[in-house]
């Protein structure tokens, strides 16, 4: 599997801004058999991990988290950018390089014996994953693991979740 993925994934380089290498996951949806081996995978991996919920970050953790879900047989919560939920929220602010930004979360999407599934595309800085793994704790359910597709091991993102698991497919 990390073959493939490594022949679909595209870097662009100097995306969104000059010294990044944005790390392009279209070309994995876009190719059925790559697409449907990584759900397969992540699905053969939890199938045996009791997962209640898979939560997953606007918007690139969407087009992951729904099928897994569905296949799963788990709920689908969706972590969003403030103001884009419409029930009761948990908040959570996070640092960026410059400044901070914030994550949202329903206070009752997931709750006291929920096994959860963080699930992103890429882990970088681990900032985003430290912010869900924080909004997963203070609606009371317990994160079983974080996946991600690709991590970026150089920005030590895994260190930000600890003592959390995290499994990613492929590493950069
Ligand atoms: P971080 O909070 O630094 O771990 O960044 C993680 C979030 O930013 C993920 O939701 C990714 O979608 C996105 N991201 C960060 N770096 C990259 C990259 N090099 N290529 C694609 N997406 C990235």
């Amino acid at each position: 599997m990390e073959k493939e993925l490594k022949k679909a994934i595209l870097d662009v380089p100097d995306f969104p801004k000059k010294g990044i290498i944005f790390k392009d996951l279209t070309p994995v949806f876009k190719d059925k058999k790559v697409f449907k081996k990584l759900i397969d995978t992540l699905g053969k991996r939890y199938k045996s991990k009791k997962i209640t919920a898979v939560v997953c970050v606007e918007a690139r953790g969407f087009l992951l988290g729904a099928p897994l879900a569905y296949k799963l047989g788990a709920a689908l919560v969706p972590v969003r950018k403030p103001g884009k939920l419409p029930g009761q929220t948990f908040k959570q602010e996070y640092a960026l390089e410059y400044g901070t930004d914030a994550l949202e979360i329903h206070r009752d999407a997931v709750g006291k014996g929920d096994r959860v599934l963080i699930l992103d595309d890429v882990l970088a800085t681990g900032g985003t994953a430290g912010a869900v793994t924080k909004l997963v704790e203070k609606c009371g359910a317990k994160v079983t693991e974080l996946a991600f597709v690709i991590e970026l091991d150089s920005l030590k993102g895994r260190e930000k979740v600890k003592p959390h698991k995290v499994f990613s497919m492929v590493h950069y």
